[in-house]
Formats: C-alpha cells, structure tokens, sequence
C-alpha cells in the first residue's frame, strides 16, 4: 500500500529524520496563510499523487512570496498530472503539500527494501540522487551500494562508516546521516514497510542532511496489525475496480484486453490468461474469486466483469474443489437476471458437482458456450469475439 509524500514526511518527523518544515493543503487560501506564517525566502509547492516524477511534469514548482504560493497551488489543485510513472492518463492532484525550500549542494539516494533472494532488508545508496534510480542501475551499477542488513544484529555502525565513505561523506556529514539511516530502519521495521525511499537525500549548503522527498509502501500482509495503514489510506489514488473486488474478497487486476475473465483459484487465472494470449487474443481482467465464493460473490464478480466497457466476451474457468460448480451456474444465472449478459459466454466447469452445475446452466435459457477443456473454451471465445 502506498501513502502520499506529505504522510511519509509525517511519519519521517515521527522517527526523527530529517526533512523542511511543511503541510498539506486542498485549499489556496490556507496555504498562503500557512507560508506567511513560515515566513520563509522560498517556498516548494507539490503535487500530491501517488507517483514520482513530478518534477518533470510541472508537480514541483519553486516560488518566492506566499502569494505565489497561493497562485501555484490553485493551478495545481484539480490539474490532471501525467509523469511517466502515471502512465498516459495521469493523476489528478486533490492535496498539495507546500515546504521551506532548500539549497541543494548534492543530491543523493537512499532507501531500505526488503531484498527476497538474501532473505533480509537491503539499504541500497547511491551518489547519482534525484534521478530515476531504475536507470542508474542498469547504466551504472557501481554507482549503487547494496548493503544487507542482519535482521537480528540491525545497523551496525560499520554499515554507516561504509555508506558514509561510499557517498564520500565528512565527518559532520556522516553524524547526520547515521541519525537519518536509523531512522529510515526503525520506521521501516515497526511500520512494517515493503519500501522506505529518500530520493533525493541533500546535503545543503550549510552542510544540513536531509529528505527532500519521502516515499513509503506497507507491506499489505501486515495491515491487521497497524490500524494506522487504514488512516493513511487514500481510496482516489486506486482503480475503482479494484477497490470494490477488496471489499469483495476477490483478487482483481484490471488488464487492458477484451475478454473477461472469471475463475477460481490464481494458478489457474495466470494459467487462463495465458492460453487466452496463446490463442491470439488477450484478458481483461485477471479475476481469482477465491476457492469458497457463494451464489452473491459470484453474480457480483460477474457484474464487476460487465461493468467494463471493453469486455467483449467472457471466459468462465472454474475447477470445483472446494468451490462448487453448481454455486457457479447459480451465479452465472443470478447476474443474468439482474444485470443481463450482452456478451458471449463461454463457460468451462470441472470437479465438485460438475454435472449439477452443466445441467443448471442448459435448463436456463442463456446463449451459453460450454467447453469440456481450457484449450477448447479459449479457442471458442477467441472465435467468438
Ligand atoms: P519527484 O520528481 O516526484 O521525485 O519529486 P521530488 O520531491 O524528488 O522533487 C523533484 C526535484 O525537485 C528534486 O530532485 C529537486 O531537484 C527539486 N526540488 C524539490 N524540493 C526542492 C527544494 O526544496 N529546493 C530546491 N532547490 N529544489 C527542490
Ligand atoms: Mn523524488
């Protein structure tokens, strides 16, 4: 789960790591009081989305008086903001987050991310801040540090020494940043975080270290035990889609194919999507509705397929273990009914109740296709669209 910069920085004061004095605004005039309050010789106005990037794309902008504040936050609030992490429909931009501006003497990276193949959290630095860090990787990977750190031992003062060097930090510096780094740990931990990401780290002119930009993901498995996550979430930033599938229970990708698909269990969605792209054609949606779904859950998986205008027509591929392939025949007549089926359907039961479920779906009176196998529905709904 992903948080918006202003709430990263709000945790960032929490664990003592250093960053400008700011606050987040959805209205002009408040945010003019709020920088003559600070009375500060520069002001930064950002845009507040969950995506990077926005320095290029006009989210960050410099200004000198609060008036000026008051002018770039009314332009920024309601602006739709493509960045190229976006994607080309953007975001639109409902909180703008106004700081002190700092001077930038360098800028660097610094995150914590938890690193599957070692098995431990990594601090990954580099000197190259500010820039997309994807590519500075790729370009030139001596310029990253990798640093595991002991789950057990956590930061040893080594690894601030080795950072330090690596950054070419002083000694003033270095303080600094040791501070800051096990800050970043601590925040990473007992918030159960997936990814804690300073880029850019300054060091100003006077020698200040600190974060100029914060960005925080949880680790989503770990959301029962932080009531916090739920304060913190913000539901605009998410595909509708998809937020209507969580309350659902349902595992739901929006795709940008034509064929809909409904099936249990997500070795056998990945696997569906897969012979639909083998057969020419490609998903909608990637649906798991789980292995126990009833007669409700299933008419409203159907209705979430129907409700996007680029399904053309729809994969049924249910393996009935635990689920039964008579619950899914229900669903499938229930949505019918209530919100009519305009598409074609082709429908591939096996397992628990199987034949129940077949004779339920030819008793009714829908234009259904039946398949015996994965191969034979998919190259009938490919033939059909
Ligand atoms: P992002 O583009 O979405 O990652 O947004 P950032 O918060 O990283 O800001 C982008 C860039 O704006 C930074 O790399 C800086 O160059 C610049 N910037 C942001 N805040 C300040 C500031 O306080 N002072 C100065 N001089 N530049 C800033
Ligand atoms: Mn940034």
């Amino acid at each position: 789960m992903n948080i918006h910069e202003y709430q990263a920085k709000d945790l960032f004061r929490r664990f003592n790591i250093n960053t400008s004095e700011g606050k987040v605004f959805d209205n002009e005039n408040e945010a003019e009081d709020y920088a003559k309050s600070i009375n500060s010789d520069e002001y930064v106005v950002k845009a507040q989305i969950h995506a990077g990037g926005r320095g290029k794309a006009g989210g960050v902008k410099l200004v000198k008086t609060p008036e000026e504040v008051k002018e770039t936050v009314k332009k920024m609030l309601g602006m739709t903001l493509v960045t190229h992490q976006t994607g080309p429909e953007g975001k639109v931009v409902n909180k703008v987050y106004v700081e002190t501006s700092s001077t930038i003497k360098k800028e660097y990276y610094l995150s914590i991310v938890t690193d599957r193949s070692s098995e431990k959290n990594v601090i990954i630095t580099s000197p190259e801040g500010g820039m997309d860090i994807e590519k500075v990787a790729e370009e030139t990977p001596e310029k990253l540090l990798t640093q595991p750190i002991d789950p057990v031992a956590g930061i040893q003062p080594f690894h601030i020494r080795k950072i330090a060097y690596f950054l070419g930090f002083d000694k003033n510096q270095t303080k600094q940043l040791s501070s800051i780094i096990n800050g970043l740990y601590n925040l990473y931990t007992k918030m159960d975080c997936a990814l804690v990401e300073i880029n850019p780290l300054i060091v100003t002119n006077d020698d200040e270290v600190k974060a100029l930009d914060a960005k925080v993901n949880f680790d989503d498995n770990a959301e029962f035990r932080h009531k916090e996550y739920l304060d913190l979430h913000d539901p605009t930033e998410e595909e509708p889609l998809e937020l209507e599938a969580k309350k659902w229970g349902f595992s739901f990708v929006k795709l940008d194919g034509n064929i809909g698909c409904l099936v249990n269990g997500a070795g056998l969605a990945m696997a569906t999507m897969d012979i639909i792209k083998h057969h020419g054609a490609e998903p909608a949606n990637f649906l798991d509705v789980g292995g126990g779904a009833s007669v409700e859950q299933v008419t409203q998986a159907f209705k979430m397929i129907l409700s996007d205008e680029n399904v053309k027509a729809i994969l049924v591929n249910i393996f009935g273990g635990i689920m039964k392939c008579d619950t899914i025949a229900d669903g499938i007549i229930t949505a019918a009914k209530e919100v009519g089926i305009k598409v074609p359907l082709v429908v591939r039961l096996e397992g628990t109740n199987v034949d129940l479920g077949k004779e339920t779906l030819e008793k009714s009176d829908l234009n259904i296709t039946t398949a015996n196998t994965m191969k034979e529905a998919a190259s009938k709904v490919v033939e059909l669209i």
